[in-house]
């Protein structure tokens, strides 16, 4: 087992990646931007390095600033958290050369992943379905149009190296199709520095399920069952449950057995999401994501289990705890992602935290990295802080939440708590009936 990790990340993920370290006796260096110098995450681990300026760019992104942290303090392994540098392959390569181990998967793995239209007709032709559309990248307006002829509007444009729901656009008649192409290819080229694009049907009615899985280097693979997270915003998730309340469970262990043998077949190893739509039915494959997820703890919350844990024990070689038959569920949770922002304009609301008292009692759990007086810089993503409730039963978990809700402060700046606390009172959401439109469409109504 590794002796010390360095947490290549910042806020609540890095606190919780150190706590999984603290639990194992793994000592933790954390990195950290001038910007973020008095961090929790910073004061909580056993050493730190700061690695740059605030900018992202030249701190959490700073490869060769990473590696020299990890040198200098004897680091064995480097975590990369989520986002940042978790999904860069080349990152990984450059850890697994220096002679640190690379928590998560192997650099192929990622690459394949990474670019969709690889990702898409890998697990394909493995046997998960997938959403019908072009037949990999498109690469003329004049493509895209015979394309959607072929699947039917509307029609979906999305970034090969997509991520974050950028580069994406929908056409839906073929006076769309031709802005919407150029529009995706721009977004894509911004944001991701690569303008490859592919098309599917774009789904009117979908829920986004996504399934946990667990690789070893043993050619053991498992899946913790499924998590929905159909409450977006800008494709973005806001509130997330498991398990999700449209699935039955013959259709649940079917996607997950599906979801693991894939994996298996793969040789994956780590902690890694597939993610699908679900209307009608039916599922299709979207996506991989070969990291952890912010979402991870919805699902600890209903095996128990820690998957950071098991993270770290499969990245040093060791076989993962447990069998899938080891894997039993039990109950309902429900986690409400909490962003400095205006809770109507979506503002991000950076500023000092003036008052803060999260909830607590049974079955409540606050990741966060916020403490009265911290200062929530303005450079970086603006979720602060999960709020995640488990119950018996769904009824006990959304009960639970609302108090959580109530009982939630966080004074100084702008939060999403308000929105929280009117999503989870709609009849829809009591309900469990919505799907990846219902929330925007809800916010378009007032
Ligand atoms: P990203 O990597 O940018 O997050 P995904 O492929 O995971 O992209 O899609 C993000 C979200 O976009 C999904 O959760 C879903 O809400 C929406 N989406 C993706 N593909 C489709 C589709 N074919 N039809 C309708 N919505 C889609």
């Amino acid at each position: 087992m590794f002796e010390k990790v360095l947490i290549a990340n910042r806020g609540e993920i890095a606190l919780r990646i150190h706590r999984a370290c603290r639990e194992m006796g793994i000592h933790t260096v954390a990195i950290h931007s001038t910007a973020d110098a008095d961090a929790m995450h910073v004061r909580l681990a056993d050493e730190s390095v700061c690695v740059g300026p605030p900018a992202s760019k030249d701190s959490y992104l700073n490869i060769p600033a990473i590696l020299t942290a990890a040198s200098i303090t004897g680091a064995d392994a480097i975590h990369p958290g989520i986002g940042f540098m978790s999904e860069n392959a080349i990152f990984a390569e450059m850890v697994e050369e220096h002679g640190f181990t690379f928590i998560g998967p192997t650099p192929e793995h990622i690459r394949i992943m990474g670019d969709k239209v690889t990702a898409k007709q890998t697990v394909k032709s493995l046997g998960l379905p997938t959403v019908p559309g072009s037949d990999g990248a498109v690469a003329t307006v004049e493509e895209a149009l015979k394309n959607a002829k072929e699947i039917g509007y509307p029609v979906l444009i999305k970034a090969a190296a997509g991520g974050g729901g950028k580069g994406m656009k929908v056409a839906r008649s073929e006076a769309d199709l031709t802005e919407a192409y150029q529009l995706a290819r721009g977004e894509a080229r911004a944001a991701f520095g690569n303008d490859e694009v592919y098309m599917e049907k774009y789904l009117e009615k979908p829920r986004h399920i996504e399934v946990q899985l667990l690789g070893d280097m043993h050619g053991n693979a498992v899946h913790f069952g499924e998590r929905d997270c159909s409450i977006q915003r800008r494709h973005q998730k806001v509130i997330e449950e498991a398990p999700s309340p449209g699935l039955n469970n013959e259709e649940r262990e079917k996607i997950g057995a599906l979801a693991a043998d894939v994996i298996r077949k793969i040789g994956y190893r780590g902690v890694g999401t597939i993610e699908f739509l679900y209307e009608n039915g039916k599922f299709y494959f979207i996506e991989m994501n070969t990291r952890l997820q912010i979402e991870h703890t919805i699902t600890e919350m209903i095996t128990g289990i820690d998957l950071v844990r098991e993270q770290i024990r499969v990245a040093s070689g060791l076989p993962m705890s447990y069998k899938q038959k080891d894997i039993v569920f039990n109950g309902h949770a429900i986690e409400c992602r909490i962003n400095a922002e205006n809770p109507e304009t979506f503002t991000p609301s950076p500023g000092k935290i003036a008052g803060y008292h999260p909830p607590g009692g049974l079955d409540v759990r606050v990741d966060s990295a916020l403490y009265d007086g911290y200062k929530v810089p303005s450079n970086y993503d603006s979720m602060i802080a999960k709020l995640i409730v488990h119950g018996s039963n769904r009824n006990e978990c959304l009960l639970r939440l609302r108090r959580s809700l109530e009982e939630f402060v966080i004074g100084g700046i702008d939060t999403t708590l308000p929105l929280h606390r009117r999503l989870i009172a709609q009849p829809d959401f009591i309900n469990g009936d919505y799907d990846i439109h219902w929330l925007e469409k809800f916010l378009d109504k007032k």
